[in-house]
């Protein structure tokens, strides 16, 4: 009898008969590792020889997750990994849904308490009733995948604009709720863990220490900051967004932000352009009152500036020098979407619930155990629970892939 498992590797074996991989770069001296069903990294230490038999190998055995080194290796199926001999490394970003928080989230996402059975909708990691950490029940929509390719479009435009690198970029998406972005010129193969930790720092801020940096001063109770003129970087980033703070919020929000009362802010805010002004020259104007309420004030706005312009990414995906992950353009077994490869000017418009889809339209029955509505391939699917119904097959993958269907045959 099939089983919605032998049913999902026939289905990415058929693929890979189909469609052959020339990458990755140097697949010699790659470390791999695959996954089954359910579980992302059952082996790990394999290597391959050549692209053809790497193929090979996923012709034959179709796994449900295949995963590389960022690391190239004299010995890449050595074990311990120090046998391996570390030659370089490419860098790799990773940024995913999960860590960014959207309000769609409380839409689709659920929870659940295994101590008290309280439940709810949202992102709620300890149970509001008992205080146990709650099992999560997590989707992923349009909204929360667009959050995420904005912060690798941010990041994208801080690593060619303040780094200067600029060949040697490939995006991919994850296969499930990220985006990757793989730099592997020869200029950055050869960065040191320490250099790629400095790298992560400065794009999340994490060297911002504001009194040592002294980015802001006090002088005679008056509070001073670079000018714009003699920032760059980040620290420019930084002093363009107060700007825009201080220029487009609302009186409220502005006192919420500045940890102010209404009252005091208001009169402040009159002369907007002036505050603009005066932030270009490098003087933070004083609030009417209390000097303690503009130090807090402005401090208070630094810190909501730096809070919105740090990436989210995966700090030990970018600094673990043998880390493996996921391998562009092969399928990911909790979705059954492809691990698409997006060249840089088309990743503004690339769709993952549309454009990595590679299964077919031919209706699939199935029996839906539980799952949201969700829209994939130009369709939306409402939400069902315990119910058979018929899909188009890569609706049915999907949700086989994710636990949340059997094939109907393996249900009667
Ligand atoms: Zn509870
Ligand atoms: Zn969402």
């Amino acid at each position: 009898m099939e089983t919605s498992e032998s049913f999902l590797k026939k289905k990415f074996q058929e693929y890979y008969r189909k469609v052959k991989l020339g990458k990755p770069l140097e697949i010699e001296k790659r470390e791999f590792g695959v996954g089954e069903f359910g579980k992302k990294i059952t082996r790990r230490h394999l290597s391959f020889s050549s692209h053809a038999q790497f193929n090979q190998f996923l012709q034959t055995e179709a796994p449900f997750y295949v995963s590389y080194s960022n690391a190239y290796y004299q010995f890449p199926a050595r074990t311990p990994m120090t046998a391996k001999k570390l030659l370089s490394s490419d860098l790799v970003y990773e940024f995913d849904a999960d860590d960014i928080s959207t309000n769609c989230k409380n839409q689709h996402d659920s929870w659940k308490c295994p101590k008290c059975q309280t439940e709810g909708k949202g992102e709620v990691k300890i149970c509001p009733n008992c205080s146990n950490g709650t099992q999560q029940e997590q989707w992923f929509c349009s909204e929360c995948l667009n959050a995420t390719k904005e912060q690798m479009l941010k990041l994208i435009e801080i690593i060619e604009n303040d780094f200067g690198f600029s060949e040697g970029l490939h995006i991919n998406f994850s296969g499930n709720a990220g985006y990757h972005l793989h730099l592997d010129s020869e200029k950055i193969r050869m960065l040191s863990k320490e250099a790629r930790i400095q790298i992560l720092d400065y794009l999340t801020f994490h060297e911002m220490d504001f009194e040592q940096t002294q980015f802001l001063t006090t002088v005679d109770k008056m509070v001073y900051c670079p000018s714009l003129e003699k920032t760059k970087g980040q620290h420019r980033r930084l002093m363009v967004y107060l700007e825009k703070v201080i220029s487009e919020k609302s009186v409220t929000d502005l006192a919420s932000i500045g940890l102010v009362s209404v009252k005091k802010i208001k009169p402040f805010l009159e002369n907007r352009l002036k505050i603009v002004e005066k932030l270009r020259q490098g003087t933070m104007l004083p609030l009417p009152g209390n000097f303690s309420d503009t130090q807090k004030f402005w401090q208070s706005l630094l810190t909501y500036a730096v809070e919105q312009n740090t990436l989210a990414i995966d700090r030990q995906t970018s600094v673990d020098l043998h880390k493996i992950i996921r391998v562009p353009d092969t399928l990911h077994g909790g979705t059954g979407f492809l691990a698409k490869s997006i060249p840089l000017p088309e990743f503004k418009k690339f769709n993952p619930f549309n454009d990595s889809i590679v299964f077919s339209e031919k209706p699939v029955k199935v029996f839906i155990k539980n799952a949201p509505q969700f829209s994939l391939g130009n369709q939306t699917f409402e939400s069902m629970q315990n119910q058979k119904t018929e899909l188009p097959e890569f609706a049915a993958i999907y949700l086989m892939a994710r636990q949340k269907a059997l094939l109907a045959e393996d249900f009667l």
